[in-house]
């Protein structure tokens, strides 16, 4: 398999080039190949009729007069002359290339490649060749590269590869499913993409790649969600069921039907022969803790470990104190681990939860450090997912416990997303509401109304209720984020000089952040003024009112986020988004969040609005990279090739037959599947 050949084989490539090429992610010959152009000079000369302006073109023709020199600055020249293109006469420009004015004569039979400007009928060329083209190429790959790799070397290291290892190479993807999607081989796929002929081939040849590529990933998550128990873990956890009921009739409150089922759900994969692979979906205050809380219970109870991950301090802080409490009467020792937790105090932790006496640790990334041992772990869960990104999710699955995982995350996922970034799980969600729940008000004020939206803020305070103020975002700067969240607190209390009012950002100190969520928490402050660090989990339920200055600098999922910070209780609860929305987008946004409270709706919106790109957050996509897929241009074929490849590790001749030999042996040597059926 070309996956296990170092790209050092191919003649040429020494140490160094390996170091660029590892750069691009290119180790072995496969990597290699499977680094497409990312576009195809176009160098069929053509007339110069076909050219539109602007255009880059390639034509031949004779040069008409004496080229002309003129230097300006040091290095920097300007060479022109005229030429007949297709009985025209144009006027042709090269810049610094000096040596020009030596070589070229009047008469001179030239190819150029350059852009055309059919206002001042002039080329100016990037490439000029003296003769006709000799290329039998009319496209030319171009290649991203890096460091000192060139484009031609690129293009080298392509055909001596090819040659040697594909050119004889046989096609894994079986001869039926090409046929039925009449796709090119991989072979002939291969060298239309890397030495194409004609637009025509490349268009085959990309649907070919793409559907391959999309395949082996869908493969890949249906071979990643069924990981069956194996050695010590060989175990299905033996749910105390009685325990369980118990524990859920003495809750304070009823579970809505659809915490029923997904609680059913998750019990099902708890005691089933494959670990657990879930993600739980459910929108802002629909009660995913709770469940949360009943699988960590089973688990425990069926005498292992469990674990809750989330994104900040703050919400770690906050599930540790509730599940201290829910967990009071049943025996069950829970413990905090972030990096508050020091020194000392660490140090026991740590001990404690590698000796068993630990049953639940809860805490934030700092719980995949690897200094972290656990006795047995069995259960791990991540609050709020999409906070984390993909990398994150896989150390801890290959923490080597090997645990049941569960993902929790309240961003409603459209589907094409849901189906690349979390094709690995399975989905459950909470599609009802807690009873008694109220629709969060949401009013849209510009700033010059401010007075009014405080004097509605009194109003709520005056029935003892909280407030939040959200401060505007900054991208790209704490320090700015920060500042704006001094200032409104400032203002604020100016304003409201008979309230206490409370400041939370980043910059304070965990104990700080501490100190401020509890007295916010406790009422003894009746206004927090924040920055963003709110907008994941907090749940404070005497909070009905959330103001967010500068809202159109959030997309739709963070405000979604942000306000569902309230409503969490029975009473009525209120969002004021203060947004002196200029564009189109930003009223378009405005408008929506004030019709809908709906998650599922906003984050299509969201995805129309910004791209998927944006969807996760920037920095974490969570989506996997695909060398020549795209998932939103290709998601018909991210459709197909789901629906092929569940259909083949449940039918026979994708374990038995000849025809898959070698997309089986493929998979086996990119360690998918481990030449064990999946049933
Ligand atoms: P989220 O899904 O956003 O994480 P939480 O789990 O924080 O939501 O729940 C929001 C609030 O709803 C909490 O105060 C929780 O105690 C309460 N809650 C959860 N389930 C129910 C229920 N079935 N009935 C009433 N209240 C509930
Ligand atoms: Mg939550």
């Amino acid at each position: 398999m070309l996956d296990a050949i170092p790209v050092t084989e191919i003649k040429g490539v020494g140490q160094e080039t390996a170091k660029d090429l590892a750069d691009l992610n290119i180790h072995s010959v496969e990597d290699l190949l499977l680094h497409f152009p990312y576009r195809y000079d176009d160098n069929q000369v053509r007339p110069l009729t076909d050219a539109r302006h602007e255009e880059k073109i390639t034509v031949e023709g004779k040069v008409h007069s004496e080229p002309s020199l003129r230097y300006f600055g040091k290095k920097k020249s300007r060479l022109s002359f005229r030429a007949f293109i297709d009985e025209w006469l144009i006027q042709v420009v090269a810049f610094n290339r000096p040596y020009l004015k030596k070589q070229l004569d009047v008469g001179d039979v030239v190819t150029l490649t350059g852009k055309w400007d059919q206002y001042k009928a002039s080329i100016t060329v990037s490439d000029i060749i003296k003769g006709r083209q000799k290329s039998d190429r009319p496209f030319e790959p171009v290649y991203s590269v890096k460091g000192k790799l060139s484009v031609k070397q690129m293009r080298m290291f392509m055909t001596r590869a090819f040659d040697k290892w594909v050119a004889t190479s046989t096609d894994f993807i079986p001869e039926s499913i090409r046929e039925s999607y009449k796709l090119p081989e991989r072979r002939q796929a291969m060298q239309w993409l890397h030495f194409p002929d004609d637009q025509h081939h490349l268009k085959h040849a990309r649907r070919r790649m793409v559907y391959e590529e999309l395949l082996l990933f869908q493969l890949k998550m249906q071979a990643l969600k069924k990981v069956k128990r194996t050695g010590d873990m060989n175990r299905s956890i033996t749910i105390p069921g009685d325990d369980v009921r118990h524990f859920i009739r003495d809750l304070s409150f009823e579970l809505t039907g659809a915490q029923n089922r997904v609680v059913q759900e998750i019990m099902r994969d708890l005691s089933g022969h494959y670990h657990m692979n879930r993600l739980l979906q459910g929108d802002v205050g629909s009660g995913k803790t709770i469940v949360a809380a009943i699988a960590l219970y089973a688990v425990i109870k069926a005498g292992y470990q469990g674990a809750l991950m989330v994104p900040t301090e703050i919400l770690a802080e906050q599930h540790a104190e509730s599940f201290d409490e829910l967990f009071a009467d049943y025996d069950i020792t829970v413990a905090l681990l972030t990096s508050t937790v020091k020194g000392k105090r660490r140090a026991t932790v740590l001990q404690q939860l590698q000796q068993g006496n630990i049953d639940l640790v809860i805490g934030t990334h700092a719980l995949i450090q690897e200094d972290v041992d656990f006795h047995n772990l069995g259960l791990v869960i991540t609050d709020e997912q999409h906070r984390f990104g993909v990398g994150q999710r896989r150390v801890l699955r290959d923490k080597g416990e090997n645990p049941d995982v569960l993902y929790m995350t309240a961003t409603p996922i459209p589907r094409t997303l849901a189906i690349s970034a979390f094709g690995d799980m399975d989905v459950s969600t909470i599609d009802e509401m807690p009873e008694g729940r109220k629709k969060v008000k949401t009013y849209w004020a510009r700033h010059e109304q401010i007075e009014r939206v405080l004097s509605f803020v009194e109003d709520e305070l005056k029935q003892g209720r909280q407030a939040y103020v959200v401060c505007p975002l900054i991208e790209e700067s704490e320090q700015l984020d920060v500042q704006n969240a001094i200032d409104v607190h400032a203002m604020l209390q100016q304003h409201f000089h008979h309230r206490q009012i409370g400041l939370m950002h980043g910059r304070l100190t965990n104990e700080e952040k501490e100190s401020v969520m509890d007295a916010f928490k406790d009422k003894h402050t009746d206004i927090l003024v924040s920055t963003t660090v709110v907008e994941v989990g907090v749940n404070i339920p005497n909070a009905t009112m959330m103001v967010i200055y500068d809202a159109q600098r959030f997309g739709l999922a963070q405000l979604h986020q942000l306000r569902g910070r309230v409503g969490r209780g029975s009473e009525q609860s209120y969002c004021l988004l203060i947004a002196d929305a200029k564009s189109e987008v930003a009223q378009e946004r405005m408008r929506i969040m004030t019709e809908t409270t709906d998650g599922f709706e906003l984050s299509e919106y969201d995805l129309k609005l910004r791209g998927p790109g944006d969807f996760f957050g920037q920095k974490q996509s969570g989506l996997p990279d695909f060398k020549i897929a795209d998932i939103v241009h290709d998601h018909k074929a991210l459709e197909v090739a789901r629906k092929d490849a569940e259909q083949m590790i449940h039918s026979d001749s994708f374990w038995q037959d000849k025809a898959y030999q070698g997309l089986r042996e493929y998979l086996n040597s990119i360690g998918v599947f481990d030449h064990q059926r999946l049933d």
